[in-house]
């Protein structure tokens, strides 16, 4: 029987349910596990602390289908983002970009697909954890047919000014692929595909679970667990209002098998900060992100920069080693930059009067987290009981960013901008004959506050069973100490990925799933091993 969606800021009385599973968080890896678990016939709950994106006819004619996803930054980062796309590390140096909806990230990402790098996966070997290439595959085929990925080759203004900018200077790239479908090039992915065209969790997995008997609740907020010895017993949440407020209704779980967490990589290690399990203090310790370097290259035609598939074009060039970077042209979301400039007035103003409609933009994702003697980010409870995230950048990836913005803005160049900004505090204008030197004396500290963001949060229950320090989830999945708790997103991850992560997190939710199934003696199936077109030539 199929389950249900339901909204936690229409519930008018307190609720007690006894599911078999109850997954917390409905992103990447929450959709996947409700998915196998819910084919595999278990009773499957997810709660999600975001709103529900429901089906029905929106503004745009009739394939316009999720009327909430009106396209407006301003309206949309507010409803669909954590902390209102506000979120910044604890110093407010870097700005921390995740979702909070039905589908998590996936419903905001760019789309961007890539495989884990075979380096990080050795890297991980050394450590300790089962993952490699050749064991990795049906999980990858799986992800890859059942979305499906592919290459789609039509290019926004800013891939064309990077192909333009590479084929001059003789830099290789390459197309990458996503996960969009029939994209109508709205440019909208950042603020929700209301088109269905992305194929993000609540348009894949999330309802093709409820479809296999799972049910989720939206506006649903986990508070903590509640444990004795070995087992938790109890998950105790808080429906919240359409303005995110705590409702006086409350959900208590009293799940039959355990616990899946999937909140992401601060909402994790917070609900089980909250519940004072902490697996020795392990929990919240080492986390990663990918920091990102932007570059926004001004062009003496008009562009349209904010319309077309943000994220299909990269550089593989300088992604190796354990400081390397992805280069990947981007959307030029105005709201968004704007922000990120921290101008305000006049100066505001001519900065997107002049960048805006004649501009290109490019992202580097840096690889971070292989120097075992740094301690990267620590995630805290604070004053009020929620997450934050501490974040120190590493020297060595200091070098790499100003590496990476000397790099793009020569891409710009030699693709014909005049100019290239950069969002630094004071901001840095660089043309193709000045300022360039500039480039190498950004520190990245405190000072320059939020000149950097990423949208790739990893790690903080770390499984990483050769390092005694670092071993908070076992290769099963299972958190240290606990019989039926399994920490099953991207928290689980030693080191930055040095890729895009999502597909990742997919395949490792996949092999989650299968392992929780074996544990309690149920079948996992494979249902998409054939008929995609592989997209990752090579690899
Ligand atoms: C703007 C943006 C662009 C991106 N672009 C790409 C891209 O192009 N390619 C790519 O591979 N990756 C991209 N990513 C990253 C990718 O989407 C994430 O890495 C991925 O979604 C993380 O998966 P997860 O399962 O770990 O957590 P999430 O997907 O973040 O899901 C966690 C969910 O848990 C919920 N939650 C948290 N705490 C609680 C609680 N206490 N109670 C109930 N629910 C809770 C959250 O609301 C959220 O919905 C992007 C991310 C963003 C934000």
């Amino acid at each position: 029987m199929a389950g249900k969606i339901v909204e936690g800021r229409r519930v008018t009385t307190d609720q007690t349910l006894t599911p078999d599973f109850c997954i917390i968080g409905s992103g990447a890896a929450g959709g996947v596990c409700a998915l196998k678990l819910a084919e595999a016939g278990f009773d499957v709950l997810v709660l999600e602390e975001g709103p529900n994106i429901p089906k029905e006819q929106g503004h745009g004619g009739p394939s316009h289908v999720r009327k909430m996803l009106n396209e407006r930054e301003g309206d949309m980062y507010k409803l669909l983002y954590q902390e209102g796309a506000t979120r910044l590390t604890k110093n407010g140096g870097i700005k921390v970009l995740q979702g909070r909806c039905l589908g998590g990230g996936t419903a905001v990402n760019w789309s961007a697909c890539l495989p884990p790098r075979k380096e990080t996966l050795h890297e991980w070997q050394k450590r300790g954890l089962p993952f490699t290439r050749e064991n990795l595959d049906p999980y990858l085929r799986e992800v890859v047919n059942y979305l499906p990925i592919v290459r789609n080759d039509k290019y926004n203004t800013s891939a064309r000014m990077f192909i333009k900018g590479c084929d001059h200077l003789g830099i290789p790239h390459d197309n990458l692929p996503n996960n969009t479908h029939k994209c109508r090039e709205c440019g909208s992915c950042g603020v929700g595909c209301p088109y269905d065209r992305k194929m993000s969790g609540f348009v894949k997995w999330l309802p093709d679970a409820v479809a296999a008997g799972a049910s989720v609740y939206t506006d649903t907020k986990v508070d903590k667990l509640i444990w004795r010895g070995d087992r938790v017993s109890e998950v105790q949440a808080r429906f919240l209002d359409e303005k995110t407020r705590p409702t006086k209704r409350k959900l208590t779980v009293r799940p039959a098998k355990g616990v899946l967490l999937a909140a992401g990589s601060i909402g994790t290690p917070g609900v089980l900060l909250r519940s004072k399990l902490d697996a020795g203090k392990r929990v919240g310790k080492f986390t990663h992100i990918h920091p990102v370097t932007i570059c926004i290259g001004r062009y003496p035609q008009r562009t349209f920069p904010a319309y077309g598939v943000p994220d299909n074009m990269w550089s593989p060039k300088f992604g190796d080693g354990p400081t390397g970077y992805l280069i990947e042209t981007g959307s030029f979301f105005p709201v968004l930059n704007a922000s990120a400039t921290l101008q305000h007035g006049e100066a505001l103003h001519k900065l997107m009067r002049d960048y805006y409609p004649a501009g290109a933009i490019m992202y580097a994702h840096h690889t971070t987290g292989f120097d075992e003697r740094e301690e990267y980010g620590t995630v805290e409870l604070d004053d009020y009981g929620e997450p934050e995230l501490d974040y120190k950048l590493a020297k060595a990836n200091v070098r790499s960013m100003q590496e990476s913005l000397e790099v793009m803005s020569k891409i710009h160049f030699a693709a014909g901008a005049t100019s290239v900004f950069h969002l630094r505090n004071p901001p840095l204008e660089v043309t193709p004959t000045s300022g360039l030197d500039e480039l190498k004396k950004i520190d990245f500290a405190e000072s320059q506050r939020a000149s950097v963001f990423t949208v790739h949060v990893m790690g903080g229950c770390q499984m990483n069973p050769n390092d005694e320090r670092r071993a908070c989830v076992g290769t099963d999945f299972r958190l240290r100490g606990m019989r039926n708790v399994w920490v099953v997103d991207a928290s689980v991850f030693p080191t930055g990925l040095g890729a895009n992560p999502q597909v990742t997190i997919y395949a490792l939710a996949l092999w989650a799933s299968r392992e929780i199934c074996g544990q309690h003696g149920k079948p996992f199936t494979f249902r998409h091993q054939e008929g995609g077109v592989w997209p990752w030539p090579g690899y």
